[in-house]
């Protein structure tokens, strides 16, 4: 049977003010997937996202999730729905602890055995966030916000899980964690986007990527044909 496209965005263009941060921008995600979207600072990479996820308006172009458009609909419409984000800068509840953050992933669900056996799943790539179940978000280092940023959108059962710059600023230990459970996460059957810096380790999970300059899209390929691929380790594995 042929895989379901999940996501389509088709020559999206997004604006702030007069300026074109995303200038025709095409990829697709299909059902199982982890796609990879790379590039430089500014490229417009999380510009994409949000769009995508409803965070920021289209100004030209469409996406589609399942098939249908989705211009117009709010981030918990969509989260609802099983697109769910989690932002740069991660966005915990900073006020409320790790389980209180985890039952906020969950708000739209009232499975309740459901929603126990998922904080089990949790709990299950994250032992931090069980050892400190009872502590406030806001007191916690970077590495295990995130941990609890990708725990929290993972009790809403997302169908595709956008990751936005999830390495960024942490230690390469914490580097190492986070990687390892997109893969798993990833092998566990969803569907994942996901926006990085880090190319190298991108790519090497990734089934497929897309490079993103300026704007636009300037390559695609697999994600080992993107590693090996003599441009792309110039401008971007610092070879
Ligand atoms: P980074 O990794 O730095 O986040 P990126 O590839 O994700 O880079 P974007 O953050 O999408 O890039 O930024 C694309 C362009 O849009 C940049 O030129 C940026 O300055 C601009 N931009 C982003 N957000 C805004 C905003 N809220 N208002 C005005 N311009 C913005």
């Amino acid at each position: 049977s042929k895989t379901q496209t999940l996501l389509q965005v088709e020559k999206l263009k997004v604006a702030y003010g007069g300026i074109q941060a995303v200038k025709g921008v095409s990829f697709e995600v299909r059902e199982g997937e982890l796609v990879s979207l790379i590039g430089a600072n500014g490229a417009g990479k999380t510009t994409t996202l949000k769009a995508v996820t409803g965070l920021q308006s289209i100004a030209d172009g469409d996406v589609k999730y399942l098939g249908r458009s989705i211009r117009g609909q709010g981030p918990w419409e969509l989260a609802k729905q099983g697109l769910v984000m989690v932002p740069e800068g991660r966005g915990t509840f900073t006020r409320m602890t790790i389980v209180e953050n985890l039952q906020m992933g969950a708000y739209t669900r009232n499975d309740k055995d459901g929603i126990a056996a998922d904080m089990e799943r949790v709990f299950a790539f994250f032992p931090r966030l069980l050892e400190r179940r009872d502590q406030l978000a806001g007191t916690m280092s970077g590495g295990e916000q995130q941990m609890l940023a990708m725990g929290r959108a993972l009790m809403a059962r997302p169908k595709v899980l956008l990751l936005d710059e999830p390495s960024m600023g942490l230690s390469p230990i914490m580097v190492d964690k986070i990687f390892e459970v997109v893969n798993e996460i990833h092998s566990q059957g969803v569907t994942v986007l996901l926006v990085e810096q880090n190319a190298s380790r991108a790519l090497q999970l990734a089934n497929r990527g897309y490079v993103m300059e300026s704007g636009l899209v300037s390559m695609t390929g697999s994600g080992q044909d993107l590693l090996t691929d003599p441009k792309v380790r110039a401008a971007y594995l610092g070879e």
